[in-house]
């Protein structure tokens, strides 16, 4: 059951095809199994398809507004059909089981496919916490957008399961712990190059900011 969703300014954005690749299949991720803010996006591209066909044919007219309404009332209160199609993200990676997990601690590995994705300023990588494993704590120099994308993990904020949405920022302290049962694997983009700690990091950190 998914319990955290994307914000309503993320989805408007998706519809509008403003966010880069990277983002974009974070949201669709969460798209596929989340029936509510599906329907968000499906009356955000209807208001859209309206509103650019207004601007072709002149002026605003003086019912849009009421059409919009109209076109709104009468949409789908929910989406009954299951969305089956491929999974985008494993139509890029293959099974994730099979990827060059590079190990960065006893739980926790990374697998970067940042060069997937060249309009992407930030890193756009995919992380694993063993099975009941636990993560160190961190806290993030720019923002984190994630997207379980399978197992789950529990925090501070609750619990997150496959296809959860979050954004993390520099004031969230972050200590994932893994659900038992799989291994958690989360999509990530980091939006900022982790933060050096090292004697030489911690010299540099304020001239790199
Ligand atoms: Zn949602």
């Amino acid at each position: 059951m998914i319990q955290h969703h994307p914000d309503e300014s993320l989805l408007l954005e998706y519809s509008a095809g403003n966010l880069d690749t990277a983002q974009a299949l974070c949201l669709r991720l969460h798209l596929d199994v989340c029936s509510r803010c599906r329907c968000q996006v499906d009356m955000l591209d209807s208001v859209g398809a309206m509103l650019l066909q207004e601007e072709k044919s002149s002026a605003l007219s003086n019912d849009l507004f009421d059409r919009i309404l109209t076109r709104i009332e009468t949409l789908p209160e929910d989406e009954p059909k299951p969305k089956v199609t491929t999974d985008p993200l494993r139509k890029l990676v293959g099974d994730l089981n099979a990827l060059p997990w590079k190990r960065q601690l006893v739980n926790v590995s990374v697998y970067d496919l940042s060069e997937q994705f060249p309009d992407q300023p930030g890193q756009v990588v995919l992380q694993k916490i063993s099975a009941g494993g636990k993560a160190p704590v961190h806290t993030h120099r720019g923002t984190e957008t994630t997207v379980v994308v399978q197992g789950g993990f529990t925090d501070n904020r609750g619990v997150f399961e496959a296809g959860d949405f979050v954004v993390l920022g520099q004031q969230d302290v972050h200590k994932p712990i893994a659900l038992h049962g799989e291994d958690c694997v989360t999509l990530s983009i980091l939006s900022a190059p982790v933060r050096l700690t090292g004697p030489l990091g911690r010299l540099l950190n304020p001239f790199i900011r």
